[in-house]
Formats: C-alpha cells, structure tokens, sequence
C-alpha cells in the first residue's frame, strides 16, 4: 500500500438520515486513522441510485463537521484520488470489471429480467443459475453485436474455501460453493457496491476497511476480487450491531421503537454533538488500563486502539446519553450555554421573568436542552397545590407555621426596594432571627409560597428574583389566601 500510512475511510450511501450506528463507524474509522497519525477520507456511494435520497450527502457532511470528524480527502474538499462520489468515478469501474474478464474472474451475463425471475420461487429465494457463466466467445460476440444488454458478473471458484482475519471477529472462512457469482456491473453501467468499494479502497490506498458486521459474511467474495486482480488485501475491522432495549427488556438491533436514531433527531432534543461522540465512542470499545469515560475528542484520539474494541452487540441506553449530556451541559462556558437556554426560555417565559438569571439556575440542573420547558413550567403558569406541601420534616413548618411566616414577611418585601438575591436574603434570614426562627423554616415557606412545588432549582430568594418583584408579591398573596381558606 502507497506509503504505510493508516487510511481508513467512511463510506455511507446517501439514502437518508445519519443512523447513529453509521456514526459510530465514521467515528471509530475516523479514531484508527488519527490515533496513529493517518489518514480519513470521505467517500460517497451512491451507485445505487434507486436508493438515493436529495439531501442525504448534505446530512452526512453536516453531521461529520458538527462532530469534528475532519475528514483529509473528500467531497467538497478533493484530494489526490477524487473524485469521492462514486457516480462520478462511474467510468472508472469498467476497465477494472473488463480487466477481470480478461484474467477470467467475470463474465458477461445476458440472462433478461424475466429468466431471472423465473430462478426465484415465490418468495424471491433462489440464485443465478450461472447460465452465461461459460458461453463461447462466439455467442458472447453475438450478444454483443445484437445490442443485448448485459450484466458482469464475479466468476466464483467452484471448489475449495476463502478465508480472512477480521480484526475483530477472528478469522472466518466460506466454502466457496456457497458464493453466488454476484454482479459486479449492472446493465445501466454503474457498478454494484459489492465491486465498487473494492476498486476504491484500492485505488484510494485505504489500509484499514472499518464498516458494520453486516458486511462480514460478504468479504470473503471481495477478498477474493483482490486476489483476482493481484492487490494488497486491506485489513478488515467489522464493527457489531447497535442494539437497542425495549420495554419489555427485549432487546434488537436499535430502530426508532426505542426512541431517536438518527443524529439530527437526537441534536433536535437537545443533545450536544460532543457528548454524543463521546457516549457512542464507548459503544463496542473501552479504552484498555482505566476506567475513564468522559473524552473530548482529542483525548478519544489519544486513547483510541482497536484492541480496546468488542466483538459484543452494545446496547444504546438513553438514560446514560443523558447523563453523559448533563455532564457536557454542565461543561459549557456561560456563553455558550446561554446562546442554547435563552432562545428556549424566552419562548415560554412571560416577560418580567428575568431569564438570564433562570437559565443561570438551571445550568448545572439540565440533562438536555429540551427539558427546559418542562423545568421552567411552575414559573410559567401557577399549577393547583397541596397545602400539605408547607409541611416539611427537616424545617418543622407546618401550613400554619407557614401562614404565620407569609402573613410576617409579606409587608417587609413590600417594603424592600432593591429586589436582588442578597438583599432578599438578608431580609428574610433578619425576620427569621428576630423571631427566633430557623432561616430553612423560613425560606420554607417562601419558596413553596412562589413556586408552588417541592423540588426546585435554587433557592427561594434566587427564585424570587427570578420571578420579579410584582409576581412574586402575588404569588405570596395568594398563597395567604389559600392558607387561610
Ligand atoms: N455504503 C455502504 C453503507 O453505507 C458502506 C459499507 C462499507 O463501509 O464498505 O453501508
């Protein structure tokens, strides 16, 4: 291979949204290659093009810049083996596919639609018959001169096996009786994925081949292909299926029964790209001497080996994407924790409420940015309550001793003019010690009084200015009034 570099590649077709299982091989392929200082290219297959979908290329692009999987060649950014979509590279593949006519490892093969669908019984079992594997040279001329359309095939060895190391999976090997002689070029002149791939990974150099397990039992039939043209065979790095867990504990390969799968779904509920990368990366591979799970993606980098990697299917949890995202969360520079939380809060807040200091409150308190609302909901509205909540054990205040305390404090904030945390609170702790009060009993009280429910983020008096003076004055009015009731 070209100059020893590790070259890996991402090779997605375009034909929808980005599964985070396909994230997860773009992020260990693009880990192999900068762990050891290589090389990641971008590659488009898009030879099916029934399969194709407008804008899945632009979705793949984003996805990979939003999570920082910089790739050295590819669309858009070229490079010494572009181009990178393969629909553009379509004249490539013929030469190679006449090349292996010539050696013998394919062949035309003129069957129409019909005879082939008349191999298949009723539920589309059944393979090619090899029918045009060993027409003459005459007949083949003649097909040709006729204008038949036709397919070219892999001629596959009739006896013996074919073998390869999976660098996950340990070796594998297929009787080659059990290989179809599978397509290599179709009759509209694109090559197949099973022909085209190879001819690429070649072509590009790529040393290291990491893709999803359901290729594994096809890539004795691509080994082969290198064989038949004489190439370096890359080394394969078969990565095992996502799984996901129902609710009834049942567990099968990840799909939207159990909630997002594709990246965008999971961005749009507010997970941030880096925790993301950094909860998948631990999907199929552990770093080898520690128990560390929080990495950027240098440090992934770093870490990253494929001895660390697992043959085992991982399951996606989304309870500990979340706790991996409140960690994020929590990470982020004010800043830019703001420029997410503001947005969000200004939408469902009434205007007194002072946002900036709410979304202060909730920064260490959120798992994902679509919690927000749900969070911020008793500053939103003022949801019916139990009275019953005023009485709190560790505080001893009872609804009664709560009355009192309302009844007490509500014309000294009538009175306080600057309404900032630390003057409430030191309002409010005065009051408590000229009645020889606990200060908890008292806020207690405050804070059931303005928010209306027991768990909350912050304190009463930080709460209290996030409500504002006007509100917060009303909200202890009637809370006096329901007690009294
Ligand atoms: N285009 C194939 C896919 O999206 C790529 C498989 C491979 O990496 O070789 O599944």
């Amino acid at each position: 291979m070209s100059d020893n570099i590790i070259t890996t590649r991402f090779a997605p077709s375009p034909t929808g949204f980005m599964h985070i299982g396909n994230l997860r091989t773009a992020l260990y392929s693009y880990l192999l290659s900068k762990s050891q200082g290589g090389k990641f290219i971008l590659r488009i297959e898009d030879t099916d093009q029934e399969r194709l979908v407008e804008g899945a290329e632009d979705v793949i692009i984003k996805t990979l810049e939003m999570t920082g999987l910089d790739y050295d060649e590819g669309p858009g950014i070229g490079g010494e083996h572009g181009p990178y979509i393969q629909s553009e590279r379509k004249d490539i593949y013929k030469k190679y596919a006449e090349e292996l006519i010539d050696k013998g490892f394919a062949y035309r093969c003129f069957c129409s639609a019909e005879r082939l669908k008349s191999l298949h019984d009723d539920a589309g079992i059944g393979g090619y018959d090899r029918h045009c594997r060993e027409l003459s040279r005459e007949e083949t001329e003649q097909k040709l001169a006729q204008g038949v359309p036709y397919v070219i095939r892999q001629k596959m060895p009739l006896e013996g096996s074919t073998s390869f190391t999976d660098e996950v999976y340990g070796y594998v090997e297929v009787e080659n009786s059990e290989l179809q002689d599978q397509i290599l070029m179709k009759a509209d002149g694109f090559p197949t994925y099973n022909f085209c791939h190879v001819v690429d990974d070649h072509l590009m150099g790529v040393t290291h081949v990491v893709r999803g397990n359901e290729y594994i039992i096809s890539t004795p039939k691509y080994v082969l292909l290198y064989r038949a043209f004489g190439w370096e065979l890359p080394k394969y790095v078969h990565l095992p299926l996502l799984m996901g867990r129902d609710e009834e504990e049942k567990v099968s390969k990840l799909s939207k029964r159990h909630g997002a799968v594709s990246f965008q779904d999971l961005v749009e509920q507010g997970y941030l790209p880096e925790a993301i990368v950094n909860y998948i990366a631990l999907l199929g591979w552990c770093p080898k001497d520690s128990n560390q799970e929080m990495f950027t993606l240098d440090e992934l980098k770093q870490s990253f080996s494929m001895e660390g990697l697992s043959k085992s299917p991982a399951v996606f949890d989304y309870e500990k994407l979340r706790w991996f995202n409140s960690e994020y969360i929590k990470k982020l520079p004010d800043d830019e924790y703001n420029e997410k939380a503001l947005p969000i809060l200004r939408d469902v807040c009434p205007e007194y409420i002072d946002t900036e200091k709410l979304a202060a409150l909730l920064h260490s308190r959120i798992s994902a940015f679509s919690d927000i609302p749900d969070s911020v909901a008793f500053v939103t509205s003022r949801a019916d309550m139990e009275l019953s909540l005023y009485a709190n054990k560790k505080n001893k205040t009872t609804p009664e001793s709560c009355l009192e305390t309302l009844e007490d404090v509500l014309p000294l904030l009538e009175n306080t003019v600057s309404w900032d945390n630390d003057t409430l609170f030191v309002v409010l702790k005065e009051y408590a010690a000229s009645k020889e009060k606990k200060a908890g009993a008292v806020m207690w009280a405050v804070r059931i009084a303005a928010a209306r429910q027991a768990v909350t983020p912050g304190g009463a008096t930080e709460l209290m200015e996030v409500f504002g003076r006007e509100e917060t004055l009303s909200r202890i009015r009637q809370a006096i009034d329901e007690l009294r009731a």
